[in-house]
C-alpha cells in the first residue's frame, strides 16, 4: 500500500479545484483496508472515499485520509433465460460498465449513459437520469464498515434509496466503502422513452427502428447538447436537488408565480419543482461571481469559469440558496457532497 501525504487532488476532482490530501491512497484491493482502517483510527484521522470525484466539492485542504476506491471486475453470477445477475467493481467507470452492458445485449443501464462517475458512488445518491434511476436494476451491494471492519451486505430495502439520495447519504454517511454492486439486468430489453427530450429526438431523427445501443446514443446526444463537458469546463453536473414541496405550498405558490413548473411525486401531498427554474427565475443564468458561474444553457449546474477559488464556490452557492429562499421560500439542498 502506497501512503501519499499532500497529495494534489484537482485532476481527480470535476470542477477541477486545488485541493490537498493530507493522506491520499489508491485502494486496488479489499485486503488492504482492514489495515487502513488501523492506520486511520491510530491518528485519530477521518477519511472520505473519492470515485470519479464528479459529486465532490473540496475545500483547500483535507485533513485526513482521502480513499481513491480503484476495484476493479464485472462478474455474472446468476443467470436464466430472461435476465443476468452481474457483480461489478466500485472502482469501476459507470459509462463504461453502461456500454459492456450494451456490447452484450443486457438492457437496464441504458438510459443512464454517460453519467460521469464510478459503480461504487452510484448507490450514494441513486444516480438518475431520463427516467431511470439506479434502484431500478439494483438488487444489493457489498460494503466495509470502517469501524468494525467487517464486510457487510445491502439489499434493496436497506439502502433506503429516494430522489438523489440513500442511507449512505444520512445515517450511514462516510462509515463505509462500498466495494461492489449486483445488478439484474435484461436479456430482453424493455426500452424506457416516456422522457420527453427522448420522445423529440426520436421523432427529429425519424428512427424506425431502435434498441438499446442507439437509445443510449441518443442520450448521449442529448446530455452533450445540454451539459457542459467537465474535461473542458470544470462542473459537477447538477449542484442542486430539484425541489420538494409540500403540494398545498406549491398550490399557493401558483397563485403569485403563474408559470412555475411542477412535476407530480408518488406522494400526492408532495410536487416536485425544477430548481433550474427557481435559479434561473432569480437572474442567475449565466451570471459569474469571480471565477464561478451558472451554466448558460442550464442553470442547474455551477461551472468553474476560470481558476475558481474552493470557498468561493461554497459562497456562490450559498448565495443562490439565499436568493431561492427569499424569493420562492423553498429551501434548495446542494446535490455535491462538501469535504
Ligand atoms: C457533467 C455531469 C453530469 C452529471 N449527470 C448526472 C445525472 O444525470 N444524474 C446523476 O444522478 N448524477 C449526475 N452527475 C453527478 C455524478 O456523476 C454522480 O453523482 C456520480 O455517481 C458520482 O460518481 P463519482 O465516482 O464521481 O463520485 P465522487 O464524486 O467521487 O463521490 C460522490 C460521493 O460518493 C462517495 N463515494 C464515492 N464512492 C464511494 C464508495 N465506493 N463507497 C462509499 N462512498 C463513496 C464520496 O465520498 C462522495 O460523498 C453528473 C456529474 C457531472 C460532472
Amino acid at each position: 500500500m502506497i501512503i501519499l501525504k499532500n497529495y494534489p487532488l484537482k485532476r481527480f476532482n470535476s470542477f477541477r479545484l486545488n485541493a490537498y490530501a493530507r493522506y491520499f491512497v489508491r485502494v486496488h484491493n479489499v485486503d488492504v483496508i482492514p489495515e487502513l482502517i488501523y492506520k486511520i483510527n491510530s491518528k485519530l484521522s477521518k477519511f472520505c472515499v473519492l470515485g470519479g470525484g464528479s459529486n465532490i466539492i473540496f475545500r483547500p485542504k483535507y485533513d485526513g485520509w482521502v480513499l481513491r476506491n480503484e476495484l476493479l471486475g464485472i462478474k455474472v453470477f446468476k443467470e436464466n433465460e430472461d435476465f443476468v445477475w452481474i457483480n461489478v467493481g466500485a472502482g469501476e467507470n459507470w459509462h463504461n460498465l453502461v456500454r459492456y452492458c450494451i456490447d452484450k445485449n443486457w438492457g437496464g443501464l441504458e438510459n443512464l449513459s454517460l453519467i460521469p462517475g464510478s459503480v461504487g458512488a452510484a448507490p450514494i445518491q441513486n444516480i438518475g437520469a431520463y427516467g431511470v434511476e439506479l434502484k431500478d436494476v439494483f438488487v444489493s451491494l457489498n460494503a466495509m464498515n470502517m469501524h468494525s471492519g467487517q464486510m457487510e451486505f445491502f439489499d434493496l430495502d436497506e439502502c433506503e434509496f429516494g430522489y438523489r439520495d440513500s442511507i449512505f447519504k444520512r445515517t450511514l454517511k462516510n462509515q463505509y466503502i462500498i466495494t461492489s454492486v449486483n445488478f439484474k439486468l435484461s436479456k430482453k430489453p424493455k426500452l424506457n422513452i416516456e422522457y420527453g427530450a427522448i420522445k423529440k429526438k426520436i421523432e427529429e431523427k425519424k428512427l424506425d427502428q431502435l434498441n438499446i445501443r442507439i437509445l443510449s446514443d441518443i442520450i448521449c446526444e442529448i446530455r452533450t447538447g445540454k451539459l457542459p463537458n467537465p474535461d473542458r469546463i470544470g462542473n459537477c453536473g447538477s449542484f442542486f436537488k430539484n425541489a420538494i414541496i409540500p403540494t398545498a405550498k406549491y398550490n399557493y405558490l401558483k397563485t403569485v408565480f403563474k408559470d412555475i413548473p411542477s412535476y407530480p411525486t408518488d406522494d400526492p401531498e408532495l410536487t416536485k419543482i425544477p430548481t433550474a427554474w427557481l435559479i434561473q427565475e432569480c437572474g442567475w443564468k449565466g451570471k459569474n461571481f469571480g471565477s464561478v458561474g451558472v451554466y448558460k444553457k442550464h442553470a442547474l449546474v455551477l461551472i468553474n469559469a476560470g481558476n475558481a477559488q474552493n470557498e468561493m464556490v461554497i459562497e456562490f452557492s450559498d448565495r443562490i440558496i439565499d436568493s431561492v429562499l427569499e424569493k420562492f421560500d423553498i429551501e434548495i439542498e446542494r446535490e455535491v457532497t462538501i469535504y
